[in-house]
């Protein structure tokens, strides 16, 4: 087994050494490592980053509010929190004044049609193409696409191309009600890395079908053995009023752990992050929900956390990592934090 210097050099933190998947827990190992593989529980780079998506990285809905699905975990509630821009020209417009205002990229999504492709999409691919010649980063997130759409999602400069990954069809059905299957979205990363879309970002959904685990490890086995994704992007159930799953119970912070572990064993060199998506005040449990959902993930080996609490952070640094702030959304390509910063 691989230790990194990170590892060497750091000894395990109350929380760590009080976790049945902390770093010298003897089960943990035998059942998740394997020779050659990065060890859990550990940062590739010993840096656990801190996004903070606003204001630099708007999210803007080509829809409004609309959506033709009415999934089981949102019912369109979600999109009520990105600001509309629901013609070509408008998104245009929207983007010159983030633009103007400093901004620095954007995350374009919208509701689907009723096969899980979003709305509109191909009528504001010449939009989209005007807002990466301002120079703003473009997060886009796709829906389900063929290779035709996939070719001319890349011909726009979108720089960043993320969709959710299932890998239960049971879930698929049951969540967003669509016949698709696992390998249909599969296809969609396939079609979008063959396009040639410089970075794609699954989105792994922690607890999609009503808190539980269940389509996640598949999810991750199925783009193991086909994609090499810039970032894996760990989004956690959110139980949300006015939704079926309003009631569910979340999942917690050893589902979290044993997600995020399975990535990093399966991508040892992919940036994993837990965005701002995720139960953050009391619909996260009691006492503190929030902090041990991201313990999990930072046991599990995230590299960095969207809008992290100050506990997390600090037993990060007790732990001997480095804490990089950074005012980007968490899929922001390694790469590109000194193109931002140094601009
Ligand atoms: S398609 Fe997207 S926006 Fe529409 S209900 Fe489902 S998750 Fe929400």
């Amino acid at each position: 087994m691989r230790i990194n210097k990170f590892q060497r050099n750091s000894k395990p933190s109350m929380a760590s050494r009080n976790c049945a998947y902390g770093r010298g827990n003897v089960n943990f190992q035998a059942k998740f490592t394997t020779p050659g593989h990065v060890w859990p529980g550990s940062l590739r780079d010993g840096v656990l980053r801190a996004y903070y998506v606003w204001p630099d990285f708007p999210s803007i809905s080509i829809t409004g509010e609309a959506c033709a699905l009415d999934c089981a975990h949102c019912g369109g509630h979600y999109l009520k929190l990105m600001e509309p821009a629901t013609e070509p020209e408008a998104l245009v417009k929207l983007c010159e004044e983030k633009k103007k205002a400093g901004a620095k990229g954007v995350l374009l999504s919208g509701g689907c049609d009723a096969r899980g492709g979003i709305l509109n999409l191909k009528e504001f691919l010449p939009a989209i193409r005007k807002v990466h010649e301002m120079g703003l980063m473009i997060k886009l997130h796709t829906g389900l696409v063929d290779s035709d759409l996939a070719g001319q999602i890349a011909a726009s400069g979108a720089d960043i191309a993320s969709q959710e990954m299932v890998g239960d069809p049971k879930t698929i059905k049951k969540v967003f009600g669509i016949d698709a299957k696992p390998r249909n979205f599969l296809s969609t990363f396939e079609n979008l890395r063959d396009a040639g879309i410089p970075h794609i970002a699954p989105h792994i959904v922690i607890g999609l079908d009503e808190g539980k685990v269940v389509g996640e490890f598949m999810a991750l086995e199925m783009l193991a053995g086909s994609i090499s994704p810039s970032t894996i992007a760990f989004v956690v159930l959110r139980p949300t009023k006015g939704t079926p799953m309003e009631g569910v119970r979340p999942p917690g912070g050893d589902d979290v752990r044993s997600v995020v572990s399975k990535a990093r064993l399966l991508f040892p060199d992919t940036k994993l992050v837990l965005l701002a998506l995720r139960p953050r005040g009391p619909e996260a449990g009691e006492p503190d929900g929030r902090f041990e959902i991201e313990l999990g993930a930072l046991d599990g080996g995230i590299d960095g956390i969207e809008h992290p609490s100050s506990a997390i952070l600090a037993e990060a640094e007790e732990r001997g990592l480095a804490v990089r702030k950074i005012g980007a959304y968490g899929v922001l390509p390694v790469e590109y934090e000194s193109r931002l910063f140094s601009e």
